[in-house]
């Protein structure tokens, strides 16, 4: 009986994680096919579309390496970048689908530097997931509001604002519950994955929302500088 529930446990967890890469996977598939989708229409497509397309091969790649090389713990590889051009690859990634949907991103970044001890794929698949959320919120199209700044201690602060649909408060408790979805396609695991990494960078994600006005996503990342504080016992997160 014990060993059937703990072979069962495994299955849930196997299924999860298949669950978790399959949708993982899905995000840079989306964008090569509209990118082979415009050059098969013969809208020829450029360096940068040719340089996004290799840059999303090697990330399925890479996924699909981590989840073959779970069992054993590998080493990733943290480096420091400039946190707005990681969110500016993200943006032109996204950019052909928003336009599809009436979406248009408006970024308001800091002119300097904002710098981040990071595993930079790992916050691109942050940006990604937290981006389509804001964009699925809004079928009829709208506008993404992007601020991406740093904090006078140096932290990096990144905020994406809708115009969606909205988050009631019995559903804001719920975010990144895994299979939490309310969307006929959505897997629920895009925000588990998100806070996972998130965690990963010692940082911080919330969310502000109101059901039919909109959401905003602020997340905090550890500058250069220093290591974001811990959080004070009680404090909300
Ligand atoms: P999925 O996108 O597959 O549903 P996620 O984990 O990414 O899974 O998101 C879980 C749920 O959180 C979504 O189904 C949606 O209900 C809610 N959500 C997340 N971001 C937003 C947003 N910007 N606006 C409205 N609802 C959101
Ligand atoms: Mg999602």
């Amino acid at each position: 009986m014990e060993e059937l529930l703990r072979r069962s446990e495994k299955l849930t967890t196997v299924g999860q994680l298949a669950a978790g890469v399959a949708h993982e996977i899905r995000n840079p598939l989306t964008t090569l096919r509209g990118f082979l989708q415009m050059q098969q229409r013969s809208k020829s497509i450029s360096q940068l579309h040719t340089d996004i397309m290799l840059s999303e091969l090697d990330r399925i790649n890479l996924i699909v390496s981590e989840f073959l090389i779970l069992a054993k713990p590998q080493a990733v590889q943290f480096e420091i970048r400039d946190i707005r051009f990681t969110i500016g690859d993200v943006i032109s990634l996204l950019d052909s689908e928003a336009h599809l949907h009436n979406i248009e991103f408006e970024s308001h970044f800091y002119s300097t530097p904002v710098l981040v001890h990071c595993e930079e794929n790992q916050l691109k698949q942050v940006f990604i997931n937290v981006l389509k959320n804001a964009m699925e919120a809004m079928p009829r199209g709208g506008k993404i509001s992007l601020f991406v700044g740093e904090e006078e201690d140096g932290n990096a602060v990144i905020c994406v604002e809708d115009e969606g649909e909205g988050i009631s408060k019995d559903r804001l408790e719920k975010l990144g519950e895994p299979f939490y979805t309310n969307k006929e396609k959505g897997t629920g695991l895009g925000l588990m994955v998100t806070q996972r990494i998130i965690e990963g960078h010692k940082g911080k994600i919330c969310f502000d929302s109101e059901l039919g006005e909109g959401t905003r996503v602020t997340i905090l990342l550890p500058g250069t500088k220093r290591e974001l504080q811990t959080e004070q016992p009680g404090a909300a997160g």
